[in-house]
């Protein structure tokens, strides 16, 4: 029917254990209320009488655990009720975490460490879901895990290119997405991984980092982490993921979805004391063309520029090349076969930082602003943040930026990769 104010309404009538899956179409914009009864997006609650926006493209499921009636207020792409969902083997792989969450908190020993997690799979089996899910079961139980992504192509947290970890302490904002406060980021500067050596080294940096954290901060420890992967799962990509898998201490290896990955998985980690277990993929999941994706991160880096509804201003600056220095890591491009000695295979020092000399190419690119003082701490450093390069000019030897911070720059060293975003109608 239609509302007053002419808009489309649906009211969906869920018994236990179903959901209203939702699709919003790709321009437009729809509303979700919850008018009676319980009910969660993705395991965060909704308040009866709450109303959530959800804005172009995105889909999601509204699952109810006792019954509930919600309103839809809008054009939707599709929405329709299923009553098969993996909702509840999911709430009961968060119960089996979160016993060892219990556990570790009680313990007087100061050793014993709450659940790592890992979820893996191909692309478009819900991995991303599943970890927001176990993150606000983990939250709605009072501890704040960390969530890890690891995923470049389509992270949840900040800017591709980048894998990162944020702490959840509350259930995660249904509009807004994570928080941003204090993400720990490293940049990789690129969407797919071509230098897998580099891919290991920030990732095992990072397990450096949690290690450090879980020894300063009990809670934290306790509370444990979920980590978000990339579906790529095959030679070099199940490579990477059992590299992370040892170098964050994994405990838990969740398989969605992939039989085949989930008995390799078992081989390879038999004898660890990494648990794997096969978590059924929801019906729900929506596969995304790449065109969806490519409008997705996007979506990521105008979030990151100018808020999620649009709240940030940016400020536009001005910085001068003799003020600033751009390194990137891999050594650059590849000398030419032909320019080599006979028989001499061309190569490139995968972990070389190599300044990077100003020029128009770096127009449309993001870059990360480094944490690291010295091209030799590049390596190591995370950032605390990413410019967005609008002009470059030449004749006066600067560029113009944007950057969601007003003011100077936290650090004049910058980091560049093949993160290129033409924010064109970025308003
Ligand atoms: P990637 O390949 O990017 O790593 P993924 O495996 O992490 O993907 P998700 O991002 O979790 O997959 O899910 C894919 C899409 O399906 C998302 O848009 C998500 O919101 C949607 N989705 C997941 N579960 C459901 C559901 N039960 N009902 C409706 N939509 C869903």
């Amino acid at each position: 029917s239609d509302g007053d104010d002419g808009i489309a309404v649906q009211t969906f009538t869920l018994e236990q254990e179903q959901e209203l899956r939702v699709e919003t179409p790709a321009r437009g914009e729809i509303k979700l209320k919850l008018v009676d009864g319980t009910a969660e997006v993705f395991g965060a609650e909704i308040a009866v009488g709450q109303s959530i926006t959800c804005v172009s493209g995105r889909k999601l499921a509204v699952f109810t655990y006792h019954g509930a009636t919600i309103e839809v207020r809008g054009e939707v792409e599709i929405a329709y009720v299923a009553g098969e969902t993996p909702m509840v083997s999911y709430a009961n792989t968060h119960s089996v975490l979160n016993a060892k969450r219990v556990a570790a908190a009680s313990e007087n020993s100061s050793e014993a460490e709450g659940p790592r997690v890992m979820c893996v799979g191909p692309t478009d089996v819900g991995k991303s879901t599943v970890c927001s899910i176990l993150c606000n079961y983990a939250t709605r139980a009072g501890h704040a895990p960390l969530y890890v992504d690891l995923d470049l192509g389509q992270g949840a947290v900040t800017v591709p290119g980048t894998i990162c970890a944020a702490p959840i302490d509350a259930q995660i904002d249904l509009e807004e997405g994570i928080p941003l406060e204090m993400p720990l980021v490293y940049f990789y500067g690129d969407l797919t991984v071509n230098n897998p050596d580099y891919y290991k080294h920030i990732v095992s940096r990072l397990g450096t980092m949690l290690d450090e954290r879980s020894k300063a901060n009990e809670e934290a420890r306790a509370a444990g982490c979920v980590v978000n992967t990339m579906g790529w799962i095959d030679g070099v990509g199940l490579e990477l993921l059992l590299h992370a898998r040892e170098a964050l201490k994994i405990d838990h290896v969740l398989v969605i979805g992939q039989e085949r990955l989930f008995g390799q998985l078992q081989q390879k980690l038999k004898g660890t004391d990494c648990q794997v277990f096969r978590l059924q993929k929801s019906g729900g999941v929506v596969e995304r063309t790449p065109e969806y994706r490519r409008a997705s991160r996007d979506r990521m880096f105008k979030e990151y520029f100018y808020g999620a509804t649009g709240e940030l201003a940016p400020a536009s600056q001005t910085a001068y090349f003799s003020k600033i220095s751009i390194y990137r890591i891999g050594g650059g491009p590849r000398a030419p076969t032909s320019a080599l000695p006979i028989g001499q295979a061309p190569s490139t020092d995968p972990m070389r930082v190599t300044p990077v000399v100003p020029s128009t190419s770096l127009l449309h690119s993001v870059l990360a602003v480094s944490h690291g003082k010295t091209q030799g701490d590049l390596l190591t450093s995370n950032v605390a943040g990413f410019i967005y390069i609008t002009e470059v000019n030449m004749m006066q030897k600067s560029f113009t930026y944007l950057s969601p911070c007003p003011g100077e720059l936290p650090s004049n060293v910058l980091l560049s990769g093949n993160l290129k975003w033409l924010g064109e109608d970025v308003k």
